[in-house]
């Protein structure tokens, strides 16, 4: 069969790589961004109850109204912001369905999209298959900051769209209220539309505070902000994520969105929906993330690792020059078959394969296993 592949660069999932290679060789698994501990149990028992009434069916396209009441309550409760549950809320199965979703809807061949690298890597792909041109803004290790100066040089009359990521994966830096105005001094008077992925909204750190583009209002008309249940909830097998847009722009999303999938899980929806009625436990993940970010950096002082400053998100880098000559790769492999211990090498983050020797590690697990991991990269 002859075809021209729209992704021939994808050789597999670096993530799925790396988690498959930790099971084969029976490795402490810190690569892939999942929990290694379950949601709350009241969650589950909420799915096993919505199960039995009456979800087997459709969900409405743009997600449960319940649900999204729910996420407006939120909006409000951590942003201050009033969003329309009716009109500016889409749910759909996870964050990386709703950021193909948002490209798809709006990037024509030709356009420009900018992303920032390092970054996760579901961007470059959804612009290509849209067929619009990926222009890369590079951060500069270690610091991982946007020198907006510079960054002015990106935009052109083509651009289309610029695609943000606070806490960013998988440097842990964040975006500050500088950011935010210098970002909205750039896109004024434009028609440049704003994806922001803010999967990691509940993981920052150090009494930092997180800065949604959504709280901006000369942003917040431009914006597509993209979130995770996965993340918040610890469930990130239920593929539940949301986008809150402008009614102009969440009308486009839905066009996308209803002949992609159509509608997201509905016992799985009403059950986060009853969960969110009577539970904000998500307001305590910074300190319960905090906590292990600083008990895995604690284990880790005993290594030759030198960690790099983790403000935000499950992810921590650690800098192995010191150790190695090897690109980061061939290291990430030796450390799994040798040390048994999995890592993402950082140059997967940027489609150039820039490498600083850097390695991303998940926290997100429990302190024994965090603290066995370190104990295996001593012997490094
Ligand atoms: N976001 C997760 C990470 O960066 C992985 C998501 C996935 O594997 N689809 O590790």
């Amino acid at each position: 069969m002859k075809f021209k592949s729209k992704l021939p660069y994808i050789e597999g999932h670096i993530f799925s790589y790396m988690s498959g290679l930790a099971n084969q060789y029976n490795a402490i698994n810190l690569s892939q961004g999942f929990p290694n501990f379950e949601p709350a149990q009241e969650l589950k028992d909420l799915v096993a109850r919505c199960l039995a009434e009456n979800t087997s069916q459709y969900a409405p396209m743009p997600g449960l109204p319940a649900l999204r009441e729910e996420i407006a309550r939120k909006a409000l409760k951590c942003f201050g912001i009033s969003v329309n549950p009716d009109s500016e809320v889409t749910i759909g199965c996870g964050a990386t369905e709703m950021i193909f979703t948002a490209i798809a809807a709006f990037v024509w061949p030709g356009d420009e999209v900018i992303i920032i690298e390092p970054g996760y890597d579901c961007y470059r792909p959804s612009i290509d298959v849209a067929g619009g041109k990926v222009v890369v803004y590079k951060m500069k290790a270690p610091e991982f900051k946007i020198n907006w100066q510079e960054f002015a040089n990106y935009i052109t009359p083509k651009t289309l769209m610029i695609c943000i990521s606070s806490p960013n994966n998988p440097t842990g830096s964040l975006m500050n209220k500088e950011d935010m105005d210098a970002l909205a001094g750039l896109v004024k008077g434009t028609d440049i539309i704003i994806l922001s992925d803010e999967v990691y909204e509940h993981m920052v750190f150090d009494g930092a505070v997180h800065q949604s583009p959504l709280i901006y209002p000369e942003l917040r008309e431009r914006t597509i902000s993209v979130f995770s249940f996965g993340k918040t909830l610890h469930i990130t097998g239920w593929r539940i994520g949301y986008a809150i847009a402008p009614q102009q722009l969440t009308n486009e999303l839905r066009k996308v969105h209803q002949n992609t999938v159509f509608s997201a899980s509905h016992p799985l929806q009403k059950a986060i929906a009853l969960y969110l009625a009577q539970n904000d436990s998500y307001l305590n993940l910074p300190e319960f993330y905090q906590k292990k970010r600083d008990v895995f950096l604690q284990a880790m002082g005993k290594t030759r690792l030198i960690p790099l400053q983790c403000r935000g998100s499950y992810f921590q880098l650690f800098d192995y020059s010191a150790i190695s000559d090897e690109g980061d790769f061939a290291f990430c492999e030796r450390l799994v078959k040798e040390y048994g211990v999995a890592a993402i090498p950082v140059s997967r983050m940027y489609s150039d394969r820039h490498d600083d020797r850097l390695i991303r590690f998940c926290f997100a697990k429990t302190d024994d296993v965090l603290i066995s991991a370190a104990e295996r990269l001593d012997k490094l």
